[in-house]
């Protein structure tokens, strides 16, 4: 089976070991835009819908690299167990819809808690999540679920050692920077990524993430320095005495992407 823009494999559940259809993504898709934080938008597609492979057998859900890892007995039976007691049950389905995806991402966050992954992964999961909710316009369930990716990340930098999953810290400085910045805390947005860019006695090798950073941090501060004006600006304006001096000061364009 194929469509446009995925196929199907069958692969082994890692948790009951029954032979099960699993949805891919083809891999030449052309993106037509990507937000600070990594979420890319395509034309007429969305991946993150089938980022989350799913077992219609007993419900195990992970990503394509957690499904084909195997699970030592012990922890087999430890989200067997729970997936048994909370009755899952998902229906294999070549296209995902919205619902579909966002069921198949929760299902795989219960099934990484369960099993105690690395809050850095856990993490990635409910970023993918609040995708979902971004590019389908559900912007309150954007939020929770960003803020549910932030949290974690903080945690996870706070007591993991990386790299994870290809994940570094300075990577994740990154990502909680972004995500802040995404929830309007642009403060907190800009101590994070200064971290990355005002960091000269390790400067990052990683090119694309020291320009992304250092692109970021600029429009965050500038949106904040805009702020900054406005506010006094209006409490001139209440003085009185300047009131033709706070307007006449030109509005500043804001450096922020069209995502914000
Ligand atoms: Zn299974």
């Amino acid at each position: 089976m194929s469509s446009e823009f995925t196929f199907v494999v069958e692969k082994t559940c890692p948790v009951c070991g029954k032979s099960v259809k699993v949805v891919k993504v083809k891999s030449r898709l052309a993106a037509i835009g990507v937000d600070n934080d990594y979420c890319c938008h395509y034309r007429d597609f969305n991946p993150y819908l089938y980022h989350i492979w799913v077992c219609d057998g007993c419900g195990f859900a992970a990503d394509e690299k957690v499904f084909l890892t195997a699970l030592s007995p012990v922890r087999r039976e430890l989200i067997g167990n729970a997936l048994m007691e909370h009755h899952v049950h998902f229906e294999f389905n070549e296209e995902r819809s919205v619902p579909d995806g966002i069921a198949s991402l929760k299902l795989a966050i219960f099934c990484a808690e369960v099993l105690k992954a690395p809050l850095a992964r856990q993490a990635g999961l409910a970023m993918r999540l609040a995708w979902i909710y971004r590019i389908d316009g559900q912007k309150e369930k954007e939020r929770e679920a960003s803020e549910q990716a932030l949290n974690l990340y903080i945690r996870s930098l706070e007591t993991e050692h990386y790299p994870i999953d290809n994940l570094t810290d300075t990577m994740v400085m990154y990502l909680i920077g972004a995500l802040y910045a995404e929830l309007g805390e642009r403060k907190k947005a800009v101590l994070y990524l200064s971290n990355i860019v005002g960091d000269k006695k390790n400067p990052i090798t990683d090119a694309k993430l020291a320009k992304d950073a250092r692109r970021l941090w600029q429009a965050v501060r500038e949106q904040n320095q805009e702020e900054s004006a406005q506010e006094n600006a209006s409490q001139e304006q209440n003085h009185h005495t300047v009131v033709q001096k706070a307007a006449a000061k030109p509005k500043k364009k804001s450096g922020l992407s069209r995502w914000f």
